[in-house]
């Protein structure tokens, strides 16, 4: 009578959804805070910041719909399957390693 988690898409990717959506609040508080910031001596300093924060929430909550979708982890390009150790260190990645260097290239 147990529901075996990891064998469900959504189970699967349950550690990194929860991550991610701590890290969504996190940056969302940060946008937040710089654009409520009054400081104009830092305005180009920020501006930089609000482009990074605004990327990162870009990234996140696209990586939180590609596991509601299930097509997580699954390179966009060639549909092959993004290796764990690749998801560990970027779990937003959208491509596998050779189609990450193609875009690049
Ligand atoms: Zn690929």
């Amino acid at each position: 009578m147990s529901v075996d988690m990891e064998a469900t898409g959504q189970g699967r990717f349950a550690v990194v959804r929860t991550s991610l959506s701590e890290e969504f609040a996190a940056q969302t508080t940060r946008l937040q805070q710089l654009t409520t910031a009054a400081d104009a001596s830092e305005a180009h300093e920020r501006a930089a910041l609000l482009f990074a924060t605004r990327q990162s929430l870009d990234q996140i909550s696209g990586a939180l719909r590609r596991i509601a979708e299930g097509t997580y982890g699954t390179c966009e390009k060639c549909a092959a399957s993004i290796p764990p150790e690749r998801l560990e260190v970027l779990p937003h990645a959208r491509f596998c390693v050779p189609c990450q260097q193609k875009h690049h290239g």
